[in-house]
């Protein structure tokens, strides 16, 4: 029987109100007494005197890059680069090469995840073949092998008819389709936001329309099919403007923005050959950035996910124009958001933990830690007053590719447990 103790720690559970100074024994994978004082001399014991222990992180919108892009990441690389972030589930996209739309490939991401995984993995299926925008995938056949939702994340399903099936489809088997809002036309081969800041450089901008015109049609069809429908990565005020709309109007819209939203703008975006701030949707101005923090303090957006994109650094080392798109999220998530949430007085600490643990696995229905005896032993010892400066270069993940860099930040995981497991990284 495998016990472990977590002793002189403050324990936060979002989901049951639980703020104080508590041990946690945990029991062949889930919490089985919490309490003051516990002595257990035959648990392994951890120590969390002065620290933060809260359910692990969950994020549900990854992209591990295996199978296929494997110099990019592997499942191996980055559920490590999830654990040292706090995370201990994580939703794979289905951009990978072959792109996981069938069962074959789905299976075959579970198994490597069980073999090398080091947190628990969920994959998203594909909403059409080979992510083509035209034939629909055979969602029973995806669910049934493990996957548990459905997107095209990379790319948007451009034909409105076709996505509309696509909802209606999933809905059937009780499974979500994910959005990535992006009008092609409109963001054309934009590279950045559309602003002064582009100009500036001469660069060509992604307007802010192109994520939102998107962003408008998946609440109008969720609202003709009274399905639900989850918004991936909203970067701007006019998007959470429209999913506040659409929950007022009872729309069952959901969505879900990114640290990098929360702490970066456009004018970070400075010469053309510092591409790590490059990422789809781009990064938006002050005004949005103040907006989605005030759509994650009154619940318009529903919780925050990485977009953990790891790339090579010879698709980064390229002007601007020709590098490829994304941050590699999973060791500065929890730091960055605490930064722009908490520090800055917008929030408490237990209502940041709501929005990367309990309320994204509502969303996406997945099992998540709890702090009760009973519940599953998925959890994070967090240090929260120590301060450290933000280096990419030392990222378990295979990708460095991000650009908060050298920024001073104060939260951090310090242990990952999962299912009652110190998670060695
Ligand atoms: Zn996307
Ligand atoms: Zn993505």
């Amino acid at each position: 029987m495998k016990k472990l103790l977590i002793h002189g720690g403050t324990a936060i559970d979002p989901s049951r109100g639980l703020y104080e100074k508590l041990d946690i024994l945990c029991v062949d994978g889930k919490v089985s007494e919490v309490g003051k004082g516990l002595s257990y001399p035959d648990a392994e014991s951890l120590d969390a005197t002065g620290m933060v222990v809260a359910p692990g992180l969950v994020d549900i919108h990854c992209h591990l890059r295996e199978p296929g892009y494997e110099y990019k990441e592997t499942i191996a690389t980055g559920t490590r680069a999830a654990a040292r972030g706090g995370f201990t589930s994580v939703c794979c996209m289905p951009n990978t090469k072959p792109v996981n739309d069938c069962a074959a490939v789905t299976r075959q991401i579970i198994e490597t995840a069980r073999a090398a995984g080091a947190v628990r993995v969920y994959p998203i299926g594909a909403i059409t073949k080979g992510e083509a925008g035209k034939e629909l995938t055979e969602v029973g056949e995806l669910k049934a092998a493990g996957c548990v939702a459905l997107s095209d994340d990379g790319k948007p399903v451009d034909d409105s008819r076709r996505m509309m099936l696509a909802m209606e489809y999933a809905a059937g088997f009780g499974m979500k389709c994910i959005s990535h809002c992006e009008d092609r036309s409109l963001a054309a081969d934009g590279s950045m936001h559309r602003g002064l800041q582009s100009t500036l450089l001469g660069l060509r901008g992604i307007p802010a329309a192109a994520e939102e015109i998107m962003v408008a049609r998946e609440i109008l069809l969720a609202r003709e099919l009274h399905v639900p429908v989850h918004i991936a990565h909203i970067s701007t005020k006019g998007s959470v403007e429209l999913v506040r709309w659409g929950k007022a109007m009872g729309v069952q819209v959901t969505a879900e923005t990114c640290p990098h939203y929360l702490v970066g703008t456009d004018a970070l975006v400075t010469e053309i050959y510092d591409t790590s701030t490059k990422v789809n949707p781009p990064l938006r101005t002050e005004e949005d950035r103040e907006a989605i923090v005030e759509g994650l303090v009154d619940g318009t957006i529903d919780c925050i996910a990485t977009d953990h994109a790891p790339h090579h650094i010879d698709e980064k080392n390229v002007e601007y124009a020709s590098a490829l798109s994304g941050i590699s999220g999973f060791e500065s998530a929890l730091g960055l958001s605490y930064e722009a949430l908490v520090a800055s007085g917008h929030m408490e600490l237990p209502r940041l933990l709501e929005l990367m643990s309990v309320r994204p696995a509502q969303i996406l229905n997945l099992p998540v830690g709890g702090i009760a005896p009973g519940a599953i032993a998925d959890l994070a010892v967090m240090d929260i007053q120590t301060p450290y400066v933000l280096d990419p270069s030392q990222f378990i993940s295979k990708g460095h590719n991000n650009p908060f860099g050298g920024m001073k930040l104060t939260a951090r995981s310090v242990y990952t447990i999962v299912g009652g497991n110190t998670v060695e990284y």
